[in-house]
């Protein structure tokens, strides 16, 4: 595969992270974006320079705020010729009923999980589509296409952002510029840690339980997936072999989605 000029959003952590080092491995140049100490990602971005033997480089926009996406794709631009290929990544959770959610948590999940993905592909689009190449990566979630309760923001952003995924795939259709959602279930990262303790205050069971019960229990090999598998599944829908994939939403989830 030709070396491939990359951004992904929130890939300072966890399932983007794990993305940016699949890419790294391929030689590809990567732009890094989110947040987190400035050190730690300083040292992140280092280490996957050093597989890479491209270029990586960091751009720490918030994926709330448009003005900084659309300067966080024009400096990738600037700095590569060119983005090849688009993870819109980034993503946080909040764990609540619908009486209880607050209302700027509402707007948080929907801001990041969702628009931010229309402001960095519509950065890309024209220049994909008029060199006749693009990939875009949506990771949206098992959430995008079965609902749990207490998720009601996350389960709506994952949602949208597969149907959106559908759409990009038929305006790039005729241009070679695919897109696809990736659909994981449970991968043990921050997001997913983090959200332990508010499952077990919502559903009024144990911590213990929340990881059994609840996340193990959905997946039928009760497993987590990695950031690995999923970063590998990510180089592949970047290759030629993966050209008529697009439009799909897919699952890399235990079997959970097939029950
Ligand atoms: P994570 O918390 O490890 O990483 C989230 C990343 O997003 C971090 O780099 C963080 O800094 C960044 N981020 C958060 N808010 C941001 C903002 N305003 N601007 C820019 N960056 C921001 O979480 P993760 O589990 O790796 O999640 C990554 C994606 O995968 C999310 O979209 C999430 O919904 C999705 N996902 C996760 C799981 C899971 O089980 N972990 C399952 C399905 C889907």
């Amino acid at each position: 595969m030709p070396a491939l000029s990359a951004v992904i959003t929130g890939s300072t952590s966890g399932i983007g992270l794990g993305i940016a080092e699949a890419f790294a491995k391929e030689n590809w140049n990567v732009m890094l974006n989110g947040f987190g100490d400035a050190d730690e990602v300083e040292a992140e971005r280092k280490r996957l320079e050093e597989i890479a033997g491209g270029d990586v480089r960091y751009n720490g926009a918030d994926m709330t705020k448009p003005a900084e996406i659309r300067m966080l794709m024009k400096e990738a631009e600037d700095a590569f010729g060119q983005i090849d290929v688009l993870v819109n990544n980034a993503g946080i959770q909040h764990v609540a009923s619908i009486e209880e959610f607050p209302e700027g948590k509402l707007d948080a999940i929907i801001a990041i999980n969702l628009v931010s993905a229309f402001h960095t592909t519509k950065a890309v689009m024209a220049a994909m589509k008029s060199r006749g190449f693009g990939r875009i990566i949506n990771v949206a979630s098992a959430h995008g296409l079965v609902a749990s309760p207490f998720k009601s923001a996350y389960v709506a952003a994952k949602h949208g952002i597969v149907g959106f995924t559908k759409t990009i795939a038929l305006e790039g259709a005729e241009h070679g510029v695919t897109c696809n959602a990736i659909c994981p279930g449970y991968v043990k990262t921050p997001l997913v840690e983090n959200q332990i303790a508010d499952t077990a205050k919502a559903r009024g069971i144990s911590e213990e339980d929340v990881v059994k019960k609840v996340m193990l229990e959905a997946q039928p090999t009760k497993e987590f997936v990695t950031v690995k598998q999923i970063g590998a599944l990510a180089v592949f829908l970047c290759s030629e072999n993966a050209a008529q994939i697009t439009g799909a939403a897919h699952q890399i989830d235990g079997g959970w989605v097939a029950k």
